[in-house]
């Protein structure tokens, strides 16, 4: 059977670039399925937000509603189990001796994209979209543009079929990724990401910000607030 050439699965995990990712996504394929990953991350809030995030982007666009399909969820609780790291133990947030910051899961998107791709064989969909980046995220390897281009290979020479990994985000910076969100949606799905999706790594959903919800403090809020205070800056600039 060959994979549809229009059908994609978006990993999704309810943060703001998979989300600006699956709006991509919806955008350019008529059928649009998500996956997402519980590896016993500290804080379940991501995966929470799912649902909420699938129902406000299908509330956007009628053509967006028809073209979201199912989402699955798949239980990765061994990969929590071999790793020691700060987004699944008790463990400080902050740069370990390695230079990679302790919440650095080592492999973690590589196991990801075989997992989606091992579901997207099954529900005969021939794109994967994922929310790597070089640019932010510069310390995690398994980010690297050569390694998703080295994963799609393994994926379509693997299962025998053609298998395209996309990364729209992948040479675009937190700033660049709000803009990306308004320019595909518009007011409203700017608000969505604002609103909606999670980034805080201590799970911090009580202190709303400019930028969304988050502790303020954190790496991953810092990120976030900094790309959302230069992506007002440089709409300014080109108003
Ligand atoms: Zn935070």
């Amino acid at each position: 059977m060959r994979a549809s050439s229009d059908a994609a699965l978006v990993l999704f995990s309810g943060g703001q670039d998979s989300t600006v990712c699956l709006a991509w996504a919806l955008e350019r394929f008529t059928r649009v399925e998500t996956i997402g990953f519980d590896y016993g991350q500290r804080h379940a809030v991501e995966l929470a937000v799912r649902p909420t995030i699938r129902e406000r982007l299908a509330a956007l666009d009628p053509q967006w509603r028809a073209r979201l399909g199912e989402d699955h969820v798949v239980r990765l609780d061994a990969l929590a189990a071999i790793s020691e790291t700060a987004l699944t133990r008790d463990v400080a947030i902050e740069m370990g001796a390695n230079n990679l910051p302790t919440t650095f899961v080592p492999g973690r998107n590589l196991v990801f994209l075989c997992f989606a791709g091992a579901l997207a064989y099954r529900r005969d969909l021939k794109h994967l979209v994922a929310g790597m980046c070089e640019t932010d995220y510069s310390g995690y390897p398994d980010c690297r543009d050569d390694t998703i281009k080295a994963m799609q290979v393994a994926l379509t020479l693997g299962m025998d079929r053609r298998c395209v990994v996309h990364t729209p985000l992948m040479w675009v910076d937190k700033a660049g990724t709000f803009a990306l969100a308004r320019e595909i949606g518009g007011e409203n799905m700017l608000d969505l990401v604002i609103a909606e999706t999670h980034s805080c790594y201590l799970g911090e959903r009580s202190k709303r910000h400019p930028w969304g919800y988050g502790c303020g403090d954190c790496p991953a809020c810092r990120l976030r607030a900094e790309g959302y205070a230069r992506f007002i800056a440089e709409g300014d600039r080109t108003a």
